[in-house]
């Protein structure tokens, strides 16, 4: 009786990295330290809202937000 042994079976085992920010696998370690490294996180960014008045805005949220990032001179704005 002829027994196929598991061994003969190859298969190539591939690691990937995951960012854990944008969740983009990569085949590279470097890589994916440097996707991380490149998103400007909320975290320590500085955020600045924009108000109305409670007659224009009800729920009182602000209708846009400001935000600056860590290393960077100006904000970006964010609507609604
Ligand atoms: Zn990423």
């Amino acid at each position: 009786m002829k027994v196929e042994s598991e061994g003969r079976h190859t298969m190539t085992e591939k690691k990937l990295y995951t960012c854990d920010i944008c969740k983009t696998d990569y085949a590279s370690k470097e890589k994916a330290i440097q996707c991380e490294k490149n998103h400007k996180l909320l975290e320590t960014a500085t955020i600045v809202g924009v108000y109305k008045s409670m007659n224009a805005i009800k729920e009182g949220v602000p209708t846009k937000i400001k935000v600056k990032f860590k290393g960077m001179d100006e904000f970006i704005e964010y609507g609604r």
